[in-house]
């Protein structure tokens, strides 16, 4: 057939869908500027810009033992962190995966499920169990919650509605601190209750903590958001409680939520509306959708789905297991690219291990090609929302830190690269200055040590 399509044509109309041109991250920078500055105006804003009530920068000599509680989108985590001071720490985990099931039940049960946990590696950590933690003592905890929640004051906040797949009834408008207290209770920790908190603030201060010149923290996980911390006149919505205040509180950004609902910003494709239409949350979190590790892995898959629709891929092949919605995780866009071999053979084994298909060379350089699409607009699109912090704050010439956490950041090969190369597409070489790193645990440690600066403010 002299007109039939090769791998690399279908290529290079996906890459000019999935590429951002420096010019158009400019523009996505001014108008996520615009929208983080009126978050900090208004209440009830589309990215909502959630006053933490964290005061300020910890002082690196906060110490003593914590608990941390992480619910995380994916997984449960309770930790048992040792402050040493001089920005060091010690920490022992457990990890719970959460079920699907455990995400759309009564939220009270989930809370139970979380102070159970708790409660029993209060007990294996025990002591005269081998481990540290006093018998009858009670320990302060941090609760590290990564939902938008509104506050108040620290240690309470009420859920503004749940995101990256959850749906537990009855935790909308409730006070979530409320109901891990009352399940507390219930199951007899010895614990005190000290901060809510979300999971980028913590990584903010648990970064900090270890290297001071960070001043952004951004997560890269089931979801995508950033903290920073803000000058407290310039939180207006505050109104007296800033006004004239030297004080500084660290900011929620929330920012999965730019550009939802109005879609007038963000270059959609025709899966990001599908992957938007299609999830339990039609409209929101639409920024979070374009990057974060829930949903990469599922544009992917409606890519392929496309063109198996054209007769292009898998003809004669039974596709029913690649066509069922995030099947396709987003690990298999790391593998994928990491994948060394001239024949892709980890391809091969991804395609027919899990999906009983069979690939031809060129399908599996076309697979690899498009999850580099995916994966970069990703990190790029990442690269636009810390620029507008940047910008914001002012922090181009003298440079910062942005702390990093979440999977996709620690595991996906050249994450961390090409959310550099966007800042040095937006900003040129200043750019440069502006460096992301690795944030150790940071959303267990920082609960830990805003636990402390708690106590210390009390
Ligand atoms: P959390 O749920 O607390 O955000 P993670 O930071 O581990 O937890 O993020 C989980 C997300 O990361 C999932 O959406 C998963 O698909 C994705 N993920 C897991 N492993 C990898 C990997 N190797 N490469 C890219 N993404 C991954």
């Amino acid at each position: 057939h002299a007109n039939k399509k090769t791998m690399a044509d279908h290529l290079r109309k996906y890459d000019s869908l999935f590429t951002l041109t420096p010019q158009r991250m400019r523009m996505i920078v001014e108008a996520f500027r615009d929208t983080l500055e009126t978050g900090l105006q208004k209440k009830c804003q589309i990215v909502p810009m959630i006053p933490t009530f964290v005061f300020g920068w910890p002082t690196g000599e906060e110490k003593g033992d914590f608990l941390a509680v992480d619910l995380g989108g994916t997984n449960l985590r309770v930790c048992l962190v040792t402050l040493q001071g001089e920005g060091k720490f010690e920490l022992t985990q457990s990890k719970y995966r959460l079920t699907e099931e455990q995400k759309q039940e009564e939220g009270q049960k989930l809370f139970d499920f979380c102070a159970e946990c708790l409660g029993n590696f209060v007990k294996s950590n025990i002591v005269s169990a081998g481990g540290k933690i006093e018998e009858g003592k009670n320990i302060p905890l941090g609760f590290t919650f990564s939902y938008p929640c509104s506050q108040e004051r620290i240690d309470h906040g009420e859920l503004i509605r749940w995101t990256k797949g959850f749906g537990a009834p009855n935790t909308e408008g409730h006070d979530v601190a409320a109901m891990f207290r009352e399940a507390l209770v219930k199951y007899e920790v010895p614990v005190t209750l000290e901060a809510l908190i979300n999971d980028t603030t913590g990584t903010l201060i648990a970064s900090h903590y270890v290297n001071p010149s960070t001043k952004i923290a951004v997560i890269f996980g089931t979801g995508c958001n950033a903290a920073y911390m803000e000058k407290l006149p310039a939180i207006e919505k505050l109104g007296n409680l800033g006004e004239g205040s030297a004080d500084e509180m660290a900011i929620n950004c929330e920012w999965g939520a730019f550009d939802s609902f109005e879609h007038e910003h963000l270059p959609r494709t025709t899966y990001d509306i599908i992957v938007d239409e299609t999830s339990n949350k039609p409209g929101e979190q639409s920024f979070e959708k374009l990057i974060s590790g829930r949903y990469l892995g599922e544009i992917l898959r409606l890519v392929i789905c496309e063109l198996i629709d054209e007769g292009v891929l898998f003809l004669g092949q039974n596709t029913y297991k690649i066509e069922i919605p995030y099947v396709f995780d987003t690990a298999f866009l790391s593998l994928m690219e990491s994948d060394p071999t001239d024949e892709l053979l980890m391809i091969i084994g991804i395609f027919t291990h899990f999906f009983a298909l069979e690939t031809t060379l060129a399908e599996r350089q076309f697979f690899k090609a498009l999850a580099k699409l995916v994966g970069r607009r990703a990190a790029r699109l990442s690269a636009c929302g810390i620029a507008a912090i940047v910008n914001k704050m002012g922090y181009l010439e003298d440079g910062c830190s942005v702390g990093a956490d979440g999977s996709l950041y620690n595991k996906y090969p050249g994450f961390a690269d090409r959310v550099h190369e966007g800042l040095v597409d937006i900003f040129g070489l200043k750019g440069k200055n502006i460096v992301t790193h690795h944030a150790e645990d940071g959303s267990g440690v920082g609960s830990a040590i805003i636990a402390a600066m708690t106590k210390n403010r009390k």
